[in-house]
């Protein structure tokens, strides 16, 4: 269930941390800029704290996550939850907005790149949506919607949160490896910034470095 602000946002990635903010962007609108991050590893656990300004109205928020499982720097860069365990941060409705507004800039997107990375993002955010589904769900389980935005949303759109739709949604991406392939050439090159920054200014955790790649 999602957390207040005060208490820390399970995640398990710092992609899922990207689209937590996306998701929850300021009351007047405006999206969340990520000014400085903290990393804290204590007992086992990771938190990552992110002062934020909106780009409208230039307010300031704090968010706390909680990295389950920690961060590994194997771990592809856009992979948002390696586990078969449902989001902690997202429910259903919010990743299925999530994935048609990523499969709805595809159009607008000219770099074949660019292209792949949407659709691996859409993918993974159909792929979040279909964990809160039981083996006999076909419609959203409880469970899977938080709040009153999103059961509305819900019962609307009824055919659109029925299990055989995401799953039709899904067989026509193309598969998570080839994406992954056509988005290789970004990760060698966010290795090899991350290793020349690393080198620049020792001490630093490799994933301080993603807002570099985000605020394109
Ligand atoms: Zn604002």
């Amino acid at each position: 269930m999602p957390a207040p602000l005060d208490e820390s946002i399970h995640v398990h990635s710092v992609q899922e941390e990207y689209f937590y903010m996306m998701v929850h962007p300021c009351a007047c609108g405006g999206a969340w800029l990520s000014d400085s991050q903290q990393v804290e590893e204590a007992a086992g656990r990771v938190r990552h704290h992110v002062a934020a300004r909106c780009f409208t109205c230039r307010k300031e928020q704090a968010f706390h996550f909680e990295l389950d499982g920690g961060a590994n720097p194997k771990d592809p860069v856009r992979q948002v939850n390696p586990t078969p365990e449902p989001s902690r941060a997202l429910d259903a409705a919010e990743w299925l907005d999530l994935a048609r507004f990523y499969l709805g800039r595809i159009e607008r997107l000219k770099a074949a790149t660019e292209k792949a990375q949407s659709l691996l993002d859409a993918r993974q955010c159909l792929e979040e949506a279909l964990k809160f589904y039981g083996p006999q769900d076909e419609e959203p389980p409880p469970g899977a919607l938080w709040s009153d935005a999103s059961r509305r949303k819900a019962s609307r759109q009824a055919s659109a949160y029925r299990r055989s739709t995401i799953q039709e949604m899904l067989e026509r991406i193309p598969a998570m490896e080839r994406l992954r392939k056509a988005d290789s050439l970004e990760q060698k090159e966010f290795q090899k910034g991350v290793r020349h920054r690393a080198e620049e200014r020792v001490g630093r955790k490799w994933w301080q470095f993603w807002r570099l790649w985000r605020g394109k």
